[in-house]
């Protein structure tokens, strides 16, 4: 199995120095860092999350800080998806999940090559992905136009990634599991009640995607110290705060050297149960 052509979705196979092309003659170049570009359009790559956002969410989770999450996928992962069927990380960013899963399933396999595919919208983040887990197929892609056949994954996992459920519905097979992390509702509340003058609690979304059913539900929730001004500022960094923060949050951020938050994470499995998506048949 291998990623399908963007363009016409059939499959791409690895031609003569690296070109990936597929039967309507469309072709796309491995990069050096060992991932393909699949965005459509002249500005491939340069969606996303920028060098500096990729970077420090690399930082900040190299912390340790995320592990307990990484972990529980890693073993969800491991657990609902059946032995010899394709993996999928839509939105991987800069593979910090991916790895896990990848040593986990691994681990079970033994030797034996397995289907792992990540991609995300950021070039830098394919490209750190490409670099940490040079076994899995690698590409820059958009989750609204994933680059896989119909039915052609066991498992796709999203951790914190946008959600295209109908995509998702498209490449996963009947029965194949969706397994979604995001924050809960007092996730960084510690970190919002210092920016903020109202900070608010999250509402997380219960209800499943159309054409999906839930079949567990995980609650992960810890209280962090991160100590060092670079640290705190990575943490600030991978958040969604980091576009909408004003000049006090970001005078406050720049004097915090230590910062103590709650940090709360949901990671659910949904099961595919309809053909179509959202219509029951
Ligand atoms: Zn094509």
């Amino acid at each position: 199995m291998d990623f399908v052509c963007p363009k016409c979705r059939k499959e791409l196979t690895l031609c003569e120095g690296g070109v990936k092309r597929c039967p309507e003659g469309h072709s796309y170049d491995r990069a050096r860092a060992g991932y393909y570009n699949l965005l459509l359009g002249s500005s491939g790559g340069t969606h996303g999350d920028n060098r500096q956002m990729v970077e420090a969410r690399a930082r900040f989770l190299s912390l340790g800080f995320y592990e307990p999450l990484a972990d529980r996928v890693a073993e969800l992962v491991y657990r609902y998806l059946p032995s010899g069927e394709a993996l999928l990380d839509a939105g991987c960013g800069e593979g910090y999940y991916t790895e896990r899963v990848y040593r986990a399933l691994v681990e079970r396999e033994g030797a034996s090559p397995i289907d792992i595919f990540a991609f995300d919208i950021s070039k830098d983040a394919a490209r750190l992905t490409s670099r940490r887990c040079p076994s899995v197929n690698v590409c820059v892609a958009s989750s609204y136009n994933m680059p896989l056949a119909d039915s052609s994954v066991g498992a796709v996992i999203n951790i914190f990634s946008p959600l295209a459920s109908e995509e998702t519905h498209r490449v996963l097979r009947q029965g194949g599991k969706f397994i979604v992390a995001y924050p809960d509702r007092r996730h960084l509340f510690d970190l919002k009640e210092k920016l903020y003058r109202n900070a608010y609690e999250n509402e997380p979304e219960s209800e499943p995607p159309p054409g999906f059913r839930l079949v567990e539900r995980v609650r992960i929730g810890y209280d962090i110290h991160v100590v060092g001004r670079e640290n705190t500022e990575s943490l600030f960094l991978m958040t969604p705060y980091a576009y909408r923060t004003g000049e006090r949050g970001r005078k406050i951020l720049s004097e915090l050297t230590e910062l103590d938050t709650r940090v709360e994470f949901i990671v659910d499995v949904y099961e595919k149960i309809t053909e179509n998506h959202g219509k029951e048949i």
